[in-house]
Formats: structure tokens, sequence, C-alpha cells
């Protein structure tokens, strides 16, 4: 079955996401586990770590279809030393907080050469930062997102994603989230059934559904292929209810998180009902 939700607020601490996830119908959900704008975070207590598990119990979510996202500071293909120790040390407090919360993945944007390195190098650096977090973890999958590449964003081709999978040593740690908005403003088409046989083949040939841990359900701003990252609310920007259709209507897309960061929350519950109601079986 398809399990969607949104990105919802963790405001006021952890353990109100699920039922805020649970108050717009969600049956999965997206959150940050810390502040995503600051660097430092204090350490979940034991009373937070047990509030937020019994709160999932009680919504009836299973760990699985939780997807939280690390903070946007985070780069893990950063060129220069210290920069980089410190998004790797922040990385891994991330995985962590997972661990404690009892989630099992944490998806993130690969990173950014910054012009001071080439693409490749970077990709390599991200595998690296990656492999460093998985022996220091347990049981926690790290999530690469494709990116609209804006700037000197990674992740906006699938080769990217395979190419950081290819270096990373634990492949049973490793997968992909991808965002309906980045892939299409990355240049990949998803306005019509055969764009998204098309673009998702060429995932599945790139990269592997095997490797599919998430999904960003999101409309665009910008027009196909203009590298700007700008969600819209779906059905009214540039992609259109036909990818939709063509998701929830697609078996390679059960079982994982699909979640909403579009950007009217006053309207994720009506979203997620249409979503369900564009189900065909
Ligand atoms: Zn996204
Ligand atoms: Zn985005």
């Amino acid at each position: 079955m398809k399990r969607i939700g949104a990105h919802v607020s963790a405001a006021g601490g952890v353990h109100n996401a699920p039922l805020n996830a649970q108050a717009i119908g969600a049956t999965a959900f997206a959150l940050f586990t810390k502040n995503q704008r600051q660097w430092r975070a204090k350490p979940l207590t034991t009373e937070q770590i047990d509030t937020f598990k019994a709160n999932l119990q009680a919504v009836k979510i299973a760990p699985q279809y939780v997807l939280p996202h690390d903070s946007y500071l985070i780069n893990l293909g950063h060129p220069e030393a210290e920069a980089l120790e410190k998004s790797r040390n922040a990385f891994i407090d991330e995985m962590q907080r997972c661990e404690q919360l009892g989630l099992s993945l944490l998806n993130f944007h690969p990173g950014s050469h910054l012009k001071k390195i080439s693409e490749e190098e970077s990709l390599a650096i991200v595998a690296e930062s990656i492999n460093l977090a998985l022996e220091q973890t347990e049981g926690v999958i790290a999530v690469i997102e494709n990116t609209a590449g804006q700037g000197t964003n990674l992740g906006y081709k699938f080769e990217h994603l395979a190419a950081i999978i290819d270096d990373v040593k634990d492949k049973s740690r490793v997968g992909v989230c991808i965002d309906t908005c980045h892939t299409f403003t990355a240049g990949y088409d998803l306005r019509t059934a055969e764009a998204c046989e098309q673009t998702f083949a060429e995932f599945d040939r790139l990269v592997g559904f095997d490797y599919l841990r998430g999904m960003h359900l999101n409309d665009s701003k910008p027009e196909l292929g203009s590298r700007v990252d700008r969600h819209h609310s779906l059905g009214q920007g540039k992609i259109g209810w036909e990818a939709f259709r063509y998701i929830m209507n697609d078996p390679r897309f059960d079982e994982i998180p699909m979640v909403l960061e579009t950007i009217d929350d006053t309207i994720w519950a009506q979203e997620i009902e249409q979503l369900y109601a564009l189900q065909e079986q």
C-alpha cells in the first residue's frame, strides 16, 4: 500500500510530530529531529525518546514510514577539511538521534562542491562521509535525496546518486529519496505518464528501485530543467496531477514513506486525500 504524509512540525519537541501527522490523516511523515538551521542541539532526553515512541505507536505509524531530514547546514561533500569535519560530526549526531528514536532512515542532500573541486571529487567525499557515519552507527540507512542542482549542489543527475552508492561499502545501509520537484527542475520530465515511464526507467537503469527508500511529493514553481528549487502545492505547479496519478498507481512506490513538502500546510490533509483518490484499483 501507499504510505503518504508530510514533513510535519516538531515544534515543542519531536514527540509532537506523530500527533501532527495523525491530524492530517498521514500514514507516513518526515520531521527534523533538531533545529535544521543550527549546528548544535541538546541531546534527546530519555523522556523525549520514550514519548516520541509512545506517540508513534499510538498513531499506528511504523518506524519504517518515518523519514527524518537532516540539517540544511550539513555539506558531506565539502572541499575544505575543517568544514567537512564539522559536517561529518553533525551528520553522525543526526544518525544517532534517529537511532535513539528507533527510526531506520535519515534523508539528506548529498552536498556541494562550492566550485573548489570537481563534481566527481566532491561525490567521492560524500561517499566517504557516508562510510564514516555508517561505521559509527547502527541500523540507520543513509538516504540520499536527488536535488534540483541549484548553485553547486550535487545530486541533480541520477548518475550522481549512482556514483555515491558505488563508493559506499555497506550497500544495505544506503538508499535514495526521489523528490518530484527536484527531479523535474533538474531536467527529467514528469508531466505525462509517458514522461514518468521514461524518467523512472532511467532512474531504474542508473540507480535501481531496490535503493528507493522514500519519495518527496511536490509540484514545482519553476520550469522543467530550470535547476531552481521552489516547491508548489500538488496540481498547482508546472508538473501537474498526472505525475502523482502515475506514482499512486505504480507498485514500485509501495511501502515507502512518501512525503509532501508542499508550500501550503493548511491543505496537506486535502492533498493526502486527493492522492489516495487517484488510485485506480
Ligand atoms: Zn525534498
Ligand atoms: Zn526542494
